[in-house]
């Protein structure tokens, strides 16, 4: 991996400029993906456009470490991680090298978690590997239609019962087309709390709000369960996250990126009650639209996420302590207080 294809000179004035005097010394990403050869089965080939290609089909805590010295210099950084939920991963490997990595003081770790997974096998995962909580993803409901998945497929029974036995925490990548706004995400989010109030649900980009006609109106529900929290990975929409920091309690919003996707040069933007990736980079994300022309000169995801936050937290004014909070110590007490 070439340092110079993800941080250039004017990665480095922006940093300089805009988040140098303004961030906290302690950044905790609670949203990265880190995962080596191992991840994914034998044999499987990333696809061209993958953006994994960009990282040479690895994302390792070596990479990490190194790309996240020059991205941010003056902080310490601490992160919860997982392997990429790929339909192709492997996810017992992933989650053993999660675990080989997180020393649990500043590198936490969640398995992987399909509910085809035996209980057995999940709690041999959590304990012999240390690791905080899961990553289910909509993927590993391969039995059913994409669309037709809802958040109480992607979990068994059995393993929100031992998750909320534990106290564990999840990141929940919320399934179906309409997202946050989706009736029955609305509900199932509540009652997913509600029915294991000591599990700790992470509903990963602010419900995968990346607009404001998706959000506005539809956090009031979670925003009452005390086990609900939300982690802005990849939300650079300064409105949505002036929504998020005005109608949700702030003690629950946790930074989060979704390194390396993060690391690309784009930027999410809303366009007529929908959004879209503009890329700087010919790598199929989603939505996305790449800009081939070079019309643009983009930064990175991660700095546009940061902008947005700076933004929004201007507009609502949140103070020191609150910015400190939001980067590092809500997401720091909450995996810390996971007994492993
Ligand atoms: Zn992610």
């Amino acid at each position: 991996m070439n340092i110079e294809t993800v941080f250039n000179e004017s990665d480095r004035s922006i940093y300089e400029k805009e988040f140098r005097d303004w961030l906290p010394e302690k950044i905790f990403d609670s949203h990265v993906h880190v995962f080596d050869e191992n991840n994914f089965k034998p044999d499987y080939k990333l696809p061209g456009k993958s953006c994994y290609q960009k990282f040479n089909g690895t994302f390792t805590l070596e990479q990490c470490l190194e790309i996240v010295d020059v991205l941010l210099p003056d902080q310490e950084f601490s992160m919860n991680c997982f392997g990429t939920p790929d339909t192709e991963a492997d996810l017992e490997a992933a989650s053993k090298y999660t675990g080989k990595i997180a020393d649990n003081k500043r590198i936490f770790g969640m398995a992987l978690v399909s509910p085809k997974d035996k209980i057995e096998t999940i709690k041999h995962r959590i304990n012999d590997y240390g690791l905080i909580g899961y990553k289910p993803y909509r993927n590993f409901v391969d039995w059913m239609d994409y669309e037709a998945v809802t958040i109480f497929d992607m979990l068994s029974p059995e393993q929100m019962e031992f998750a909320n036995e534990k106290g564990l925490a999840i990141t929940l990548h919320i399934p179906k087309a309409a997202r946050l706004a989706d009736p029955s995400n609305q509900e199932q989010m509540v009652e997913i709390c509600q029915r294991y109030p000591n599990a700790k649900i992470i509903f990963a980009h602010i419900g995968r709000a990346y607009f404001m006609n998706n959000v506005i109106g539809f956090l009031d529900k979670i925003s009452k369960c005390d086990n609900a929290y939300i982690d802005t990975a990849m939300v650079n929409h300064p409105g949505v996250l002036e929504y998020a920091f005005n109608n949700f309690p702030r003690e629950r919003i946790v930074f989060g990126s979704d390194v390396p996707i993060a690391l690309l040069r784009g930027k999410s933007v809303e366009i007529n009650n929908q959004y879209a990736y503009l890329m700087g980079e010919d790598y199929a994300i989603g939505s996305t639209i790449y800009d081939a022309n070079k019309v643009v000169q983009f930064t990175t995801f991660f700095y546009e996420q940061l902008r947005g936050v700076k933004k929004a937290a201007q507009k609502v004014a949140l103070s020191t302590k609150e910015i400190e909070d939001f980067f590092y110590n809500n997401i720091n007490d909450l995996v810390t207080g996971i007994k492993i």
